[in-house]
């Protein structure tokens, strides 16, 4: 029955990462960094305490609207990799 509990802490795991990805927006006074973020999908740049943020792979993100999430939520790879001059190295 090991394999069941594993399960079920991964899935808590990423309910809670679900949830803080999508509620970042929420999160937003705590520190006064004025970082920009560029949007992945329109390219536009985003204000860290503007738009909606999320974290994918480690990194964060932030998109100007909603909509602009939910594109990225549903194909991250496809806005990713559309970028061939930005290598990252691990
Ligand atoms: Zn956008």
């Amino acid at each position: 029955m090991e394999g069941l509990g594993t399960l079920l802490l991964f899935a808590l795991f990423f309910y809670l990462m679900m949830r803080f990805g999508c509620g970042a927006h929420m999160m937003h006074g705590h520190g006064s960094k004025k970082e920009k973020y560029i949007d992945p999908v329109c390219d536009m740049e985003v204000d860290a305490d503007k738009g909606y943020g999320m974290v994918h792979q480690g990194e964060s993100y932030r998109f100007c609207t909603r909509s602009c999430l939910a594109k990225f939520d549903a194909d991250p790879d496809h806005f990713l990799n559309k970028k061939e001059g930005e290598h990252h190295e691990m």
